[in-house]
């Protein structure tokens, strides 16, 4: 397709959005009030579609610590470690992520896309095959395509289907890649990582985890469903972000592989970009001190989306998952998701609009992402608001 039509076709998509009403593409935060509250439209809102799962972007150890950090070290590092030099709090960050999860070694990137780009391109390349779950992430799609590897796809968290297409590769199976996620970000699902590992080690394939929306959130001490399913030494690489429970920007890759050193100077992702700012990594550091300790935080966490994802069931709702920081109202038809989505706005309550080909399959969704620091009386509030819209329209 000419770039021109492919253009046109994406803004014809935008264009069905705008004529119904309602633009999710073009909602302005004007005041950032709290981790849970803005206005928007002139009005106080709840923000629940924010994946600010622990609450920590105005913690004051973490805003300190930048503020130290940007005063001391400036405002950026003007360019990429590998060309212009890591400065020191990029290697200590790195340490510190690699004892969190009791690894080697890690690799910081910029984003938590790039961390995937980087991560899969590095260790497949053209002639390799990479089997990746049907539900992933962009990041992942990407990374797959920068690896010039062949692509697999398997059924979403169907570990059956896995080692059957595993099985039909032969003896290559033993270089495969398989990549899946922890959580899936759409529904909140987890993947039963248990049963994925199982199948790994039944062909010596190697598994990366992308634990963007279970770091901080599940396991003991926040390391993800690696930790809740008891997998975190079979792992063979965790992939993350730090915009999700830490409150920041960048992405991380830890690992125990010999190859950790090489794979940082051969991911493209990480070489040709310029590094983190000093105040990022200093706020990022200081976050995952208060996550380590955060069973409090993830107690609230899990308090307030049990108290969601059961006040939206009392109102008849259906959910995509279990309770988790994830939660998904599935909604069938896209027309009455989108007018949904506008009233709820209307109404000082922002979630995120989901609706195909952005969703797992032909529906749409309202997603929710619970934070720690959001109030009973706003995960109430939020609840009272689908259940209007559900008494008047019912
Ligand atoms: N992986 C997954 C599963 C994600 O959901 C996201 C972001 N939504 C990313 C990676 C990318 O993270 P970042 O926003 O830090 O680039």
């Amino acid at each position: 397709m000419k770039s021109n039509q492919r253009l046109a076709s994406i803004e014809a998509a935008h264009q069905e959005l705008v004529e119904f009403g309602v633009d999710p593409f073009a909602v302005e935060i004007e005041e950032i009030v709290s981790p849970t509250g803005g206005i928007i439209q002139g009005r106080p809102t709840i923000l629940a579609g924010t994946n600010n799962y622990l609450g920590l972007t105005f913690h004051p150890d973490c805003v300190a610590a930048a503020k130290k950090a940007l005063e001391e070290q400036g405002t950026g590092t003007t360019g990429s470690r590998m060309a212009n030099g890591s400065y020191a709090c990029h290697r200590e960050l790195e340490r510190e992520l690699a004892a969190f999860y009791e690894k080697s070694d890690a690799i910081v990137f910029s984003t938590g896309y790039q961390a995937n780009l980087g991560t899969i391109s590095s260790i497949a390349g053209p002639g390799d095959t990479v089997f990746i779950d049907a539900d992933s992430h962009a990041s992942i799609y990407d990374g797959c395509q920068l690896s010039g590897a062949s692509v697999i796809r398997f059924r979403h968290n169907d570990y059956e289907d896995l080692a059957k297409r595993l099985r039909r590769l032969g003896e290559a199976a033993a270089d495969a890649l398989i990549v899946v996620e922890g959580v899936y970000s759409m529904l909140g699902d987890r993947a039963p990582l248990k049963e994925f590992v199982r199948v790994k080690n039944e062909f010596g394939a190697r598994l990366i985890v992308d634990e963007a929306h279970s770091l901080g959130v599940l396991g003991e001490r926040g390391r993800g469903v690696v930790e809740e399913a008891d997998v975190l030494d079979e792992v063979d690489f965790i992939v993350g972000t730090f915009s999700k429970s830490l409150g920041n920007t960048g992405g991380f890759c830890v690992s125990s592989s010999d190859n950790m050193a090489v794979l940082r100077y051969a991911s493209r992702p990480y070489v040709f970009t310029a590094s983190l700012p000093p105040a990022t990594i200093a706020a990022t550091r200081a976050a995952l001190k208060l996550l380590d300790k955060g069973s409090d935080l993830r107690k609230r966490l899990h308090n307030n989306a049990t108290r969601l994802h059961d006040g939206l069931k009392s109102f008849g709702f259906t959910l995509g998952a279990p309770v988790n920081a994830v939660v998904a109202v599935v909604i069938g038809d896209k027309s009455e998701a989108l007018s949904m989505w506008d009233y709820l706005l209307k109404a000082g309550v922002y979630v995120n609009l989901m609706v195909p080909p952005a969703t797992p399959g032909s529906e749409s969704l309202l997603r929710c992402s619970v934070s720690a620091a959001h109030s009973a009386a706003q995960i109430d509030a939020l609840c009272n608001a689908f259940g209007e819209w559900r008494s008047r329209n019912s």
